[in-house]
């Protein structure tokens, strides 16, 4: 009993604890919450004086064998240790470990029984696959050829360094690997092949194929987070030659700048392909379908080895197949004339030589704008079935018409956007190369929403799934059970698209467009992607760019969007209207105190409110003598009074039901029909976060108000943003009206 009482009181305590916490600080500063500047990361979001990462070049030949279905591969790596810390073991990441059996994808994959079952899906969900993937690494030694230790833990390998890489000094070594690719249709992938049995052959589009560097920074140290397949990748950046050998009637898409056109390619190819630089308005077609087509039947047994060359990439990645159409142009971007390409199968057409390198030639112009002219030489498009997924200067999309060709407004669309999306990765984070491990929002939301932007300028009415505001509301208004942050790991986010694509996007369109307005928004969006071009941001850097560069204090913003799991909902709770007593004010109202008044019949019950009872009169008095310091000037009361005459004045509370705050954009249609908006920043809400009240005056008389009536703001509920409240119609009505038609 005494143990009872004793927890009763307890428990007491705690409720009135929580029941004090009642100002929760939306507008306070994000000090705390971000990582203190220094001379690596200043205050204002830029890169400090001392800033400094790491460099990784790579020499790889690898072999596709198209027999087996595997890569064989042999690397080296040059390792520049740029941090002022000496380095006693290296984090290599091998991604393809993700396929081992027995990965811990699989074992911590959460699953459950069905009543029926395809037998796809139940082998993959169970992992009763023959497929033996991972890497097998042969070898690992240093430039001497002297063997290192090193220990592969999942999909991470340690190499341990017999002495200390200091800093400023760099280190070679060499691995040799195979692995075998997998089937990406069966197994799933962001790579892999697919086999196309009509014809008896293969598209590969192939990345993750070499054990690569970790990320060693001032934040983390070594980002060695294990890869279970949602968080991506952390890469550092490079030089690149790569040597890939395949069947001589493949074509070879990649990364980088071909180096030996001469031996690879024919010389009414290289013709095209030179025609192809100069041709600005539309793409030349360097391999044919008829081309394409007759190397489907013949099928060479002979190797040809393609050279690349890429600089300053953060990751390679090619694709490779005999089905290959190809067709590229030139783009103007700045000073700059990067090639846009186009890989693809004749599965493909007629709709990716319509619209694939169209689409790559828009995202480098729009890119280019809001972010900075497109460095790098090509960029390019490989068509892959049911995929999206970037690498630096290349991706794969899917997209594939209909087999007699014909193609829906859902695939053309779906097709484009994924084009848009992925070729505008070179920009998120191929090149402001982000955290992908950490923050998927960081390169997939700010992509997103460029994305967004690009269908605007470039396609008519393009339908955009994400960076609207009113796109994002089903999202936000959902059980938050099942929300989380925007600033939540990428393995543990629940609702992934909606989460780290849709959300920042239209949280940044939102931004954009109704809270800093295109002009202040675009310069700061600029300034923090020249800051962090080749480098490596963190979202602090970007929180307080955006503001450093614009005067905005949008602390209160990220806290909210990309912080909490709030909604925006704000109601008009209440509109009085009022009108100046017409009557001689100075004497009859003098000492009056001035009464407000609601306009409702009964004021008590807010679902009723609407304009019916006319305006409550206010009175207006003199400015009393003792309001007045001795010398100053008196104001003129019968100016004021005139200027208030005949004035329609509303206050309006607002309440604010999802936790959001933001700015307060209110319609008000007047009597002759004409309507006026009011734009009110979101500060409005700094001392009361829950509700405000505020006094808006016309000459003429407001028959409606309405809140957000653009529906920019995100706003989860708008059926108490009007006044007078629509009746509502009870979905009995709504359904006799329907079956009435
Ligand atoms: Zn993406």
């Amino acid at each position: 009993m005494k143990k009872l009482l004793l927890l009763l009181c307890a428990g007491v305590i705690t409720t009135g604890y929580a029941q004090q916490e009642t100002f929760k600080g939306k507008f306070e500063q994000l000090g705390q919450m971000l990582p203190t500047p220094n001379e690596y990361r200043t205050g204002s979001g830029a890169p400090g004086p001392n800033y400094w990462q790491q460099r990784a070049d790579y020499d790889i030949d690898v072999t596709l064998d198209d027999k087996n279905q595997r890569i064989t591969g042999k690397e080296t790596i040059t390792y520049f240790n740029n941090s002022p810390d000496a380095l006693t073991y290296l984090w290599l990441q091998l991604d393809q470990n993700v396929r081992e059996q027995n990965t811990n994808t699989l074992k911590t994959s959460t699953n459950n029984m069905e009543d029926s079952l395809s037998a796809k899906s139940a082998a993959s969900r169970f992992g009763m696959t023959d497929y033996d993937g991972g890497f097998k690494i042969q070898s690992l030694t240093d430039a001497a050829g002297k063997k290192l230790p090193y220990t592969v833990n999942k999909t991470m390998m340690r190499v341990d360094l017999e002495e200390p890489l200091k800093s400023g000094e760099n280190f070679s070594f060499n691995v040799e690997w195979y692995y075998n690719i997998n089937d990406r249709m069966e197994l799933g992938g962001r790579s892999g092949y697919e086999y196309f049995p009509e014809d008896d052959n293969y598209v590969y589009t192939i990345a993750q194929f070499f054990p690569r560097m970790c990320v060693y920074d001032d934040y983390e140290g070594w980002q060695n987070k294990q890869f279970l397949g949602s968080g991506e990748f952390t890469l550092s950046f490079g030089n690149y030659k790569v040597n890939i050998t395949a069947p001589s009637d493949h074509i070879i898409a990649s990364t980088g700048t071909l180096q030996n056109a001469k031996d690879v390619l024919t010389k009414t190819e290289i013709e095209r392909f030179e025609s192809a630089k100069k041709s600005f308005d539309k793409p030349v077609i360097i391999v044919t379908q008829a081309e394409a087509e007759a190397k489907e039947k013949t099928k060479s047994t002979k190797t040809s080895t393609w050279s690349f060359h890429a600089e300053n990439v953060r990751d390679f990645a090619f694709a490779s197949s005999r089905k290959f159409i190809w067709d590229a142009q030139a783009v103007k971007v700045g000073n700059k004339t990067p090639l846009a390409m186009s890989f693809y199968p004749k599965e493909g057409n007629p709709l990716w030589e319509q619209e694939s390198t169209k689409a790559v030639k828009a995202t480098l112009e729009t890119y280019s704008k809001y972010t900075i002219d497109y460095p790098y030489p090509v960029a390019i498009s490989v068509h892959a079935a049911s995929i999206g997924m970037e690498y630096p200067m290349i991706c794969f999309n899917f997209g594939r018409p209909n087999p007699d060709g014909t193609v829906s407004d859902r695939t053309k669309y779906g097709m484009i956007g994924v084009i848009i999306h992925e070729v505008g990765h070179n920009f998120f984070p191929m090149i402001i190369n982000s955290d992908e491990r950490q923050w998927t929002w960081m390169d997939e939301g700010l992509n997103t929403f460029v994305q967004y932007r690009t269908e605007v300028e470039q396609y008519d009415n393009f339908p955009s799934r994400r960076g609207p505001a009113a796109n994002i509301v089903d999202y936000m208004k959902g059980d938050k059970e099942f929300i989380r942050p925007i600033m939540t790991n990428s393995e543990q986010i629940i609702q992934f698209g909606a989460n780290a694509y849709a959300k920042p996007a239209t949280a940044l369109n939102i931004l954009r467009e109704t809270i800093m307005g295109p002009e202040l928004f675009d310069a700061a969006f600029k300034e923090y992607a020249t800051r962090w071009a080749f480098k490596n941001p963190k979202p602090a850097d970007f929180f307080r760019t955006m503001e450093d560069a614009s005067a905005v204090d949008l602390d209160w913003f990220w806290n909210g969007w990309f912080y909490t799991v709030d909604n925006v909902n704000v109601s008009v709770d209440e509109v009085k209207w009022f009108k100046m007593r017409t009557e001689d004010v100075q004497i009859e109202n003098k000492g009056k105190k001035v009464k407000k008044g609601d306009l409702s019949a009964s004021a008590d019950n807010s679902e009723m409110m609407d304009f019916s009872n006319g305006p409550q009169p206010f009175s207006l008095v003199d400015t009393e003598a003792s309001a007045y310091r001795e010398f100053q000037n008196r104001v003129d009361d019968k100016a004021i009074m005139q200027k208030f005459e005949n004035k329609n004045f509303y206050e309006i509370k607002f309440v604010n039901k999802g936790g959001l705050v933001m700015p307060i954009i209110v319609e008000f249609t007047f009597a002759d029909g004409t309507k006026t908006i009011e734009k009110i920043p979101a500060e409005i809400w700094r001392k009361n976060e829950k509700e405000v009240t505020k006094v808006f005056y016309f000459d003429k008389e407001v028959t409606n108000v309405v809140l957000d009536p653009n529906f920019e703001t995100a706003d989860t509920d708008v059926s108490d943003n009007v006044f007078p409240r629509k009746k509502e119609v009870s979905k009995f009505d709504e359904f006799k009206g329907k079956s009435g038609k």
